[in-house]
């Protein structure tokens, strides 16, 4: 049996104790301190054009900077250490985006409030000793410098099995949590292959498989009270008491915009998964379609790109098989009856139509899909030989 190593994530809620939390929001000043410090520097490097610093020559500098802030001593170094790391993956993803000359922004107070650590495994004498420990039975975790925080979640699990890799604690609509990620082994259960579907992915039906179920689009956004909010908020004054709580009640309205998507996602992968072992979608090209002005709106509320990458673990972990072909195929204007190519369905406005070779009628999504699954097919036929 082949085995596998996976990285599962699991958020819990934290419920710290005052003191905790005052660290908590230290650590999160103390990272943010770090990474707009090298930001900074490497800014000045640029303008005088020097050689930029290597993650040795920062790690090695941030120790004098502990030395000169004595306040960064109380937190824990990992976190520090690991926002320089992050700082280097932000560039990074610069240099894989297009406009290459856009630099990675600066960290802000109270905006995307969060710190990551690792966790140290190390096995002396058969036992094993880690930095971070949960104990899911008692709802709690140990966290450096923190030490036991109450947490809740995953009540209707035992423990957690696999090795803790690390763990970011971050602070979202006033509330805390803690997610962490455990590498796992699991072994798939190969299933011999007995079914395929074809999806097709769009933006009026969010999803539409080949055997013509629909998902829509939903949105989950509350736009009426987010206005609302808004308005409210451009009459209060800058940082008053007032402001601070209309700002963290449209930041709860977005934590349950979120929360409501990602069930969805959940939900639509698991049915679609339930019947079917390899499921067959199209590449998509994700900065095209938001270049597209017209569909780049509803584009933000769609979670096409997260339904894929759910897709694509889910199907890993069951033994199935996430098929994704050419998108250049054009799976819309073909008739999955006679193969007859309508070059008119160009146009994205036509939703229904009528075969002119073989007289069937289409749905232009659910016969989108269905070429989808038979360009699965022939992969999946092209993979046996
Ligand atoms: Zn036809």
């Amino acid at each position: 049996m082949r085995c596998i190593k996976i990285l599962r994530g699991y958020v819990f809620r934290l419920y710290p104790t005052e003191e905790q939390e005052a660290l908590i929001n230290k650590t999160f000043a103390a990272t943010r301190f770090i990474y707009n410090y090298f930001l900074t520097e490497q800014l000045q490097l640029i303008n005088e054009n020097k050689k930029q610093k290597t993650i040795k020559e920062q790690l090695f500098a941030m120790g004098n900077l502990i030395n000169k802030y004595p306040w960064l001593r109380e937190v824990d170094k990992c976190a520090l250490r690991v926002s320089i790391f992050n700082l280097a993956d932000a560039n990074k993803r610069k240099n894989q985006r297009r406009n290459k000359q856009e630099l990675p922004k600066f960290k802000r107070k109270g905006i995307n409030e969060r710190y990551s650590i690792n966790n140290f495994h190390r096995v002396y004498g058969g036992k094993a000793y880690d930095t971070i420990k949960i104990d899911i039975k008692n709802q709690n975790i140990i966290l450096p410098k923190l030490n036991k925080v109450k947490i809740s979640g995953y009540k209707n699990k035992q423990s957690i099995s696999g090795e803790i890799k690390r763990a970011v604690i971050k602070k979202d609509a006033g509330k805390y949590y803690v997610s962490i990620n455990v590498a796992e082994d699991i072994t798939p259960v190969v299933t011999p292959v007995s079914s395929i579907i074809g999806i097709d992915l769009g933006l009026k039906d969010f999803i539409t498989t080949s055997q013509g179920q629909k998902y829509k689009n939903e949105s989950f956004l509350n736009k009426k009270r987010l206005k609302g909010l808004l308005k409210g908020l451009s009459r209060c004054q800058k940082n008053s008491k007032n402001s601070q709580k209309i700002k963290l009640k449209i930041q709860k309205l977005y934590q349950k915009e979120r929360n409501k998507r990602k069930y969805m996602v959940d939900k639509i992968t698991n049915e679609i998964l339930a019947d079917n072992d390899i499921i067959v979608v199209e590449n998509l090209d994700i900065d095209s379609m938001k270049s597209n002005k017209e569909v780049s709106a509803s584009f933000n509320e769609t979670s096409m790109y997260e339904v894929v990458r759910v897709l694509k673990y889910k199907c890993e972990w069951q033994g199935k098989q996430l098929m994704q072909i050419g998108r250049y195929y054009p799976s819309s204007q073909i008739c999955s009856v006679c193969g007859y190519q309508n070059p008119l369905l160009k146009d994205m406005h036509i939703r229904n139509w009528t075969c002119p070779a073989c007289h069937n009628e289409h749905d232009r999504d659910i016969n989108a899909a269905i070429n989808i699954m038979f360009e699965g097919v022939k992969k999946y036929i092209k993979q046996l030989k």
